[in-house]
Formats: C-alpha cells, sequence, structure tokens
C-alpha cells in the first residue's frame, strides 16, 4: 500500500481545483486530477512536480470508469475525494433555458458527483478518508437567471448530507463548501462584460457584485484550498455532514446579472 495519502481532484487543472490539488500536494499528499481540457491538464501536470492526471469528462460514467481504472495504475488507496468539477450552465430566465442546457448542466455539476463518488466510496471507506463537494452559496439560497445551476448545488448539499450518513460509519466524513464569486479572470471578464453592456465602468459593477457580501470581498482560490485541506486533516475529521459558506457572509444572492 503507498506511503502516502491520496486524492483525486475532479476538474483540478485550473481554477479552485487547482489551487486545491497544490495545496494538498504541498502537505505531501499524492494528487490525481482529471480534467476534460487535454492542454490545461497536461500544462498542470508538467508544471506541479509528483501530481498525476487523467483526461476525463466526469460527466460521462464510462469515462469516470477509465479514470479509476487509470488511477489504479498509479495508486492502490484513495483518502481524498473533491468532486470540484462545476459549469455555471446558462445565464438566462427560466422561459429562455433550453432543456439541453439544462441537460447539460446538471450532468456537470451533479451526475458527476454521482459517478465518481461511486466507485470511489468503497476505497475511501477502508482508508477512513474524506470527501469535499464543491457546490456554492447559490446553494444556500434563490439565484436568479440559474435555475439548473442552482438546481444542481442544492442537490449537492442534499448528496453531502446522505453520504454523510451512509459513510460516517465508515470513518468516512463528508462536506461540501459554498463560495461566492471567486477572484480571477473568470469574475473579471463577467464584471467587463456586463460593464459594457451597461455603459458603466469595471469598477462601478464589482461594486454591486461585491456588496453581495458582508464583508464587500470575492475569494481567493486559496483560501477555499485551505479550507479543503483542513477538512481533509485529523483535526478537521469530526466535521461532516456540513455545508460551509466561504464567501464573506452572504444573506442573499440579488438579480445582479439581470
Ligand atoms: P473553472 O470554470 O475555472 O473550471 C475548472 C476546470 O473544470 C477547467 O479546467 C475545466 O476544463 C474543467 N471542467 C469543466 N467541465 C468538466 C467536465 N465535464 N469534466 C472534467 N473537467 C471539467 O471552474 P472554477 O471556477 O474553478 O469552479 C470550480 C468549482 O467551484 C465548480 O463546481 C463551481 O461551480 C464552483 N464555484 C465556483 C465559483 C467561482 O466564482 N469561480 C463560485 C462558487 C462555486
Amino acid at each position: 500500500m503507498s506511503e502516502h495519502r491520496v486524492a483525486l481532484v475532479t476538474a483540478g487543472a485550473s481554477g479552485i481545483g487547482r489551487a486545491i490539488a497544490e495545496r494538498l500536494l504541498a502537505d505531501g499528499i499524492s494528487v490525481h486530477i482529471c480534467d476534460i481540457n487535454e492542454t490545461a491538464l497536461h500544462a498542470c501536470t508538467n508544471e506541479l512536480v509528483g501530481i498525476t492526471g487523467s483526461c476525463c469528462d466526469v460527466s460521462d460514467a464510462t469515462q469516470v470508469e477509465g479514470l479509476f481504472a487509470e488511477m489504479a495504475t498509479h495508486y492502490d488507496r484513495l483518502d481524498i475525494l473533491i468532486n470540484n468539477a462545476g459549469i455555471a450552465g446558462p445565464t438566462a430566465s427560466v422561459e429562455d433555458i433550453a432543456p439541453e442546457d439544462w441537460d447539460r448542466t446538471i450532468a456537470v455539476d451533479l451526475n458527476s458527483a454521482f459517478y465518481v463518488t461511486r466507485l470511489a466510496a468503497p476505497l475511501l471507506k477502508k482508508s477512513g478518508g474524506s470527501i469535499v463537494n464543491m457546490a456554492s452559496n447559490a446553494a444556500l439560497f434563490g439565484f436568479p437567471l440559474r435555475s439548473p445551476y442552482t438546481a444542481a448545488k442544492w442537490a449537492i448539499i442534499g448528496l453531502t448530507k446522505t453520504w454523510a450518513m451512509e459513510l460516517g460509519p465508515d470513518g468516512v466524513n463528508v462536506n461540501a463548501l459554498c463560495p461566492g464569486s471567486v477572484n480571477g479572470p473568470r469574475i473579471e471578464n463577467v464584471i467587463n462584460k456586463d460593464a459594457k453592456e451597461r455603459g458603466v465602468s469595471p469598477n462601478e459593477i464589482r461594486d454591486v457584485y461585491q456588496r453581495q457580501s458582508s464583508m464587500r470581498l470575492f475569494v481567493d482560490a486559496e483560501d477555499i484550498a485551505e479550507t479543503v485541506r483542513f477538512l481533509c486533516s485529523p483535526a478537521g475529521h469530526s466535521i461532516s455532514g456540513q455545508a460551509l459558506g466561504i464567501d464573506g457572509h452572504t444573506e442573499g444572492l440579488s438579480n445582479w446579472l439581470g
């Protein structure tokens, strides 16, 4: 059996997933990432020493089976599962959402967590490991113009509580994180696009967005990664079944994209 703990981070080649992978690696944990974007995956596995990776669309159950077969050629254990994959899906009012866009968002944001966890659970039960599911603070409130995203993320919290009950007796803790908007190119693109459409400055739009949070902030991916590290460490192991906001405290999301 491998000496080091082993983690799987889905959608780990960029964004929050990559920050988590880097944080776990820094703790001496062996990390396997998967990502749908082959270029980003290879860039990540080339840049980070000690990381392994598989190209995989986690919304496809067959590809997820291939992912576990490939992981088994590197590792004989799994201690940490980070169900991080998620897309924003359509930004549109309910009457304007196409069923195929609904289905794709649910597939990536919800079905993927089931496909991965059903194969990870036997390994995690053996190691008494940890699962962290990436939800969103949209899972704590309604989020106008984001129906499928909100539905999937609320369901992720339901699964978190269910899996905490199912796997807890085998020593597995299961939690969900609910970040607010994260600092980085994604939020900057949204801000710039919105500012252009409304004919106002990006700073005005940034201010409106940040006022969603009591602390008037966007979150750093590294802070999310640090929380993951804690929940997957012995010190965080008795915390389970929780949906933890990482958003500078937000009481609700207004129609800010409308
Ligand atoms: P991102 O858009 O930066 O994407 C990260 C990675 O996901 C990319 O490398 C992409 O190729 C990969 N990916 C996309 N679809 C995939 C699929 N089907 N299979 C495998 N890989 C896939 O994402 P992010 O902003 O880092 O978000 C990560 C998670 O955090 C998501 O679940 C997201 O919903 C959640 N979240 C993000 C924010 C935010 O502001 N960024 C806020 C709250 C919650």
